[in-house]
């Protein structure tokens, strides 16, 4: 029962090993191979899209969606305030300039109502707005109703950051289905991981097969090495393809997991005046990747800071929400539609451990320590 636990620690083991043992014995240790477009083939088939492009990472699947549409210096790009910043950074990698939008107070996601405001009052000024980037907060989508609405009457694309959401549906269609491309990630702490690696959806077959040139150093199809536009060396490989293809076996046991972690926090937060948890409310549809929380230290008996403090006491990892990007020293004079909220959840909220990794008393241990810090 001693030993730190963590907020989403990778959840690997005996099937994994198979799987990645069988790659390599099997003499597809090169980038590509049969495990990668297997795995493509898996997602783009669990997702319900027609093409998956397997990537080194999500952060390269939002570059390249981005390069193959021609963003880039002197387009403007709204896109989430409250998220990682590897969104934000893709922006920027093309040259074009993020636009900050706040979120709704329930879920952390962005507002529809602001992207409608920030679209208007681009729209009053010179410069080109290509395409909105929303992100799906801590795995429960966004209104996608509301936003593709949104991007259709503005004529702008959509590509939705799903990085976190893999697994989840909104209305009973699965994340990375929505707008015209969406990114997931295999990073290490997310639902599902290959150690490192993220794919590209999409339902355009021109995009998929463009940003998949484009992520193999732009080869044009002939013998010799000929390039008419710049490439990156972005592809997954065969081997963590693989290590994917095992993960996606296990996804559906991974997400109840989670879920079942979930429902725990909820039923416990009810009796925490003052507490309340992130996106909690209507959240069959989400894949519960994280659970955050979030305190009103005028009601509750502490602040989120100091419940964090105290549960760092007892080894178990805890850490704020997303600071959001338009605070962060490297957005300094960007613009945005902003409103405090993105950052008020960024001064009350704290993300708890949640991987699906963690046993039945390491979970028992956190919910203990919670209760005793707060009472
Ligand atoms: C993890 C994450 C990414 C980046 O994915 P990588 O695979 O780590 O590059 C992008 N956006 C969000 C919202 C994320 O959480």
């Amino acid at each position: 029962m001693s030993g730190p636990i963590l907020l989403s620690p990778p959840d690997v083991g005996e099937l994994e090993q198979e799987f990645v043992l069988r790659a390599m014995r099997s003499g597809w240790v090169a980038p590509a191979g049969p495990d990668l477009m297997a795995f493509e083939e898996e997602v783009a088939a669990r997702v319900g899209v027609q093409h998956a492009v397997g990537l080194s990472s999500g952060t390269a699947a939002l570059h390249l969606a981005l390069a193959s549409w021609g963003v880039g210096p002197g387009d403007v790009v709204p896109v989430s305030t409250l998220t990682f910043a590897a969104t934000v950074n893709a922006i920027r990698y093309v040259g074009a300039e993020p636009y900050f939008v706040d979120c709704d107070e329930e879920s952390g996601n962005m507002s529809p109502r602001l992207l409608r405001a920030a679209l208007d009052d681009l729209s009053g000024s010179s410069r080109r707005v290509p395409a909105v980037v929303p992100v799906d907060m801590l795995g429960k989508p966004v209104d996608y109703g509301s936003l593709v609405e949104i991007a259709a009457e503005f004529g702008v694309r959509l590509l939705c950051d799903a990085a976190e959401s893999f697994g989840a549906t909104w209305r009973g269609r699965p994340a990375g289905s929505f707008g015209d491309a969406s990114v997931i990630s295999f990073n290490g702490n997310k639902i599902m991981t290959t150690s490192g690696g993220g794919m590209l959806l999409t339902n355009d077959e021109h995009l998929a097969r463009h940003v998949r040139k484009l992520s193999t150093q732009a080869r044009e199809p002939v013998l010799h090495y000929e390039h008419v536009e710049v490439g990156y060396n972005y592809r997954l490989s065969n081997i963590l393809a693989a290590l994917g293809r095992a993960q996606l076996a296990r996804l559906d046991e991974m997400l109840s997991r989670r879920r079942r972690w979930r429902e725990l926090y909820l039923e416990l937060v009810e009796s925490l005046p003052g507490v309340r948890v992130l996106g909690g409310k209507d959240d069959s549809e989400d894949n519960c990747w994280l659970t955050a929380i979030v305190v009103d230290p005028s009601v509750a008996s502490m602040t989120a800071d100091d419940l964090g403090a105290a549960l760092r006491q007892c080894d178990i990892e805890t850490r704020p929400v997303w600071k959001p990007m338009h605070l962060q020293p490297v957005s300094e004079g960007l613009q945005g539609m902003l409103d405090g909220t993105a950052e008020r959840l960024f001064r009350h909220g704290l993300t708890l451990p949640s991987g699906s990794a963690m046993s039945e008393d390491q979970f028992s241990r956190v919910l203990s320590e919670l209760r005793s810090a707060m009472s």
